[in-house]
């Protein structure tokens, strides 16, 4: 009889490739308002990740808010074009809007509806995400009991909350629980630190980095039975 009553999931890279999805975001994105309001200085890929950080260091909510992030990515870029505060804020806004959606143009890995489908019969499942996906604007939002953002527990898995909020709103001890994600560290090791299971998510068929023995893994989502196995 199965011990396990509650699947997690990781979201980006787990369920669809996230690369292609941002970079498009972004693309489009940037688009769209060059049409709105003319060109911009965008600066080149350094100049962009440095500016991510430098937002970071002076306000550290943008590591695990990540809409508060892009916001202000965008606040700084369209500043000097902006004529008021009130525009400015506009702008902000719509262009955010518009990047969340194409945000959630995404490509779901072949498999993982139907596995889903399917779990859902017979486990719980939920979502931990460090990304800012909703799956409710997805379809596969009817079969989650539930859905963790690094916006609803102010931290990024690895760290433990994540995984302590899907113990508190399912009522599951943690050796009830399995953890699935493509992340070596940010699922696997931060599962296996709260006392989970975890099954590697291991599309690319990399090798297994981290000094705790490997764990079960599954390489496409045909093959998800295996979480039966193990559970
Ligand atoms: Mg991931």
């Amino acid at each position: 009889m199965s011990n396990i009553k509650l699947i997690t999931f990781d979201l980006d890279d787990t369920f669809w490739d996230i690369g292609p999805v941002i970079i498009n975001a972004e693309l489009t994105t940037r688009k769209w308002l060059e049409e709105k309001v003319g060109a911009i200085d965008w600066g080149d890929m350094e100049s962009f990740l440095a500016l991510r950080k430098d937002l970071a260091k002076e306000d550290p909510s943008l590591y695990w808010d990540l809409g508060k992030l892009r916001r202000e990515i965008f606040r700084f870029k369209l500043a000097p074009i902006a004529s008021d505060e009130a525009e400015l804020n506009e702008l902000v806004e719509d262009s955010f809007n518009y990047f969340l959606d194409k945000r959630h143009e995404v490509i779901f890995y072949d498999g993982v509806i139907d596995a889903l489908k399917d779990l859902s019969t017979r486990y719980e499942l939920g979502v931990l995400t460090n990304g800012n996906a909703d799956i409710y604007r997805l379809n596969i939002g009817e079969y989650f009991k539930f859905s963790v953002s690094s916006l609803d527990v102010q931290s990024n898995k690895p760290d433990k909350e994540h995984f302590q909020k899907a113990l508190d709103l399912s009522g599951f001890n943690s050796n009830e629980v399995i953890h699935i994600g493509d992340h070596q560290v940010n699922d696997v090791i931060g599962a296996l630190n709260i006392g989970m299971k975890a099954i590697w998510f291991n599309k690319e068929k990399v090798n297994w980095e981290q000094e705790v023995s490997k764990p079960a893994e599954i390489l496409d989502w045909y093959n998800y039975k295996i979480i039966d196995e193990i559970a």
